[in-house]
C-alpha cells in the first residue's frame, strides 16, 4: 500500500512530507493507458498533489491543474483528506523522443501555460467556503520545479520538491514512484536551507532508493541528513475516483426526459465515461425507462 507522511524538522521551522506512490501511478497508467512521457508527467503531478495536500483534513480537497500549449494539453489531479487521489491528462498519448541525457521530455510535452492550485475546505458536508485559488505561469514544465515555483510565488514558501517516477518497458510499466517536499517556514534558519540543499545535491537518486524498498521516512532521512525531524501524520494513499453507477444514473436523469427518451429510442441505452478515471457506466433500456417513469 502506498503511504504519505508529513511532519516537521529543525525545531518545527521546516515542514516535511514524503510519499511512495508506485501503486497509485500504476493504477493511473492502467486506467488512462498513458504513453511513457505522459506517465512520467501524470505520475509527478499525482505525487506532488498528494505531498502538497499531506495535511488535508477529512472533506478537504486539493486540486492541481496544468493548462498548457504542449501536446499533453492539460493535467488535473485532485487529492482528498482521506488519501484518495485521482487525475487525468487531456491527451494521454502525447509523446516525444527521450532527451539526450536519457530522461523523458516532460518539459517538452507540457510546454508553456499556467499552473493552478485550488484548495477547498469541507466540500462534502454542505458548507462551501470560497475556494482558495493560486496560480503561476509554468516556469520549467518539469513539474517538481513548478510545484516549488508555485509555493514560492503564490504562498511565499521557499521549498524543495523532488518527484521521481521510474518506468519499465513491461507491465505494469511503473517500476516505482514517490517524492519528497520540504517547505521552509518564515522562522527557519538560512543555514538549514543550505544544509538541505547540500544533502539533496549529494544524495542517491530518489527512484533508485524507492526501487530498493525505501519507505517515506527513509526518503525524509535521505533529504534531511543530520537534521532532526518529527512525523506528525501518516496515511495510506491510492488512486481512487468517487464516480459510481448511481452518479452516472443521476447525471443522465438530470438531462431531462426529452433527452432520455431520445437516448432510449435512438441508442437503446446510454453510456458515460468518467474523465477522471476513464471508467465507463452503461445504462440499458430498462434503466432509461426507469428514469422516464419516475415522477
Ligand atoms: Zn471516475
Amino acid at each position: 500500500m502506498d503511504k504519505l507522511i508529513h511532519g516537521v524538522a529543525a525545531d518545527a521551522t521546516v515542514r516535511v512530507m514524503a510519499a511512495i506512490t508506485t501503486d497509485t501511478v500504476r493504477e493511473a497508467v492502467r486506467r488512462h493507458q498513458t504513453s511513457p512521457t505522459v506517465t512520467a508527467a501524470l505520475g509527478r503531478v499525482l505525487t506532488g498533489t498528494l505531498l502538497l495536500g499531506s495535511s488535508l483534513k477529512d472533506f478537504d480537497r486539493l486540486t492541481v491543474k496544468i493548462e498548457s500549449n504542449g501536446s499533453v494539453e492539460g493535467i488535473v489531479a485532485e487529492a482528498l483528506g482521506d488519501g484518495k487521489v485521482r487525475g487525468y491528462v487531456k491527451n494521454p498519448v502525447a509523446e516525444l523522443p527521450l532527451r539526450s541525457d536519457g530522461s523523458f521530455d516532460v518539459t517538452g510535452i507540457i510546454g508553456k501555460g499556467m499552473f493552478y492550485v485550488i484548495r477547498e475546505a469541507g466540500f462534502e458536508v454542505g458548507f462551501r467556503p470560497e475556494p482558495y485559488i493560486g496560480s503561476v505561469p509554468i516556469e520549467s514544465g518539469d513539474i517538481g520545479e513548478d510545484f516549488a515555483h508555485y509555493l514560492l510565488k503564490s504562498e511565499q514558501i521557499p521549498s524543495a520538491v523532488l518527484l521521481g517516477i521510474q518506468l519499465q518497458a513491461e507491465e505494469p510499466y511503473v517500476t516505482c514512484a514517490g517524492g519528497v517536499m520540504i517547505q521552509m517556514l518564515p522562522s527557519s534558519d538560512e543555514n538549514i536551507a543550505v544544509m538541505i540543499e547540500d544533502t539533496i545535491l549529494h544524495m542517491p537518486k530518489l527512484t533508485d532508493s524507492i526501487r530498493e524498498g525505501a519507505t517515506p521516512e527513509d526518503l525524509l532521512k535521505m533529504t534531511l541528513g543530520i537534521i532532526d525531524y518529527e512525523i506528525l501524520g501518516e496515511k495510506d494513499v491510492k488512486f481512487e475516483c468517487n464516480c459510481s453507477y448511481e452518479r452516472a444514473f443521476q447525471l443522465i436523469s438530470s438531462l431531462g426526459k426529452t433527452e432520455v427518451r431520445l437516448m432510449l429510442e435512438q441508442d437503446k441505452g446510454a453510456s458515460m465515461t468518467c474523465g477522471f478515471c476513464n471508467e465507463t457506466y452503461t445504462l440499458n433500456e430498462d434503466d432509461l425507462k426507469r428514469i422516464l417513469e419516475a415522477d
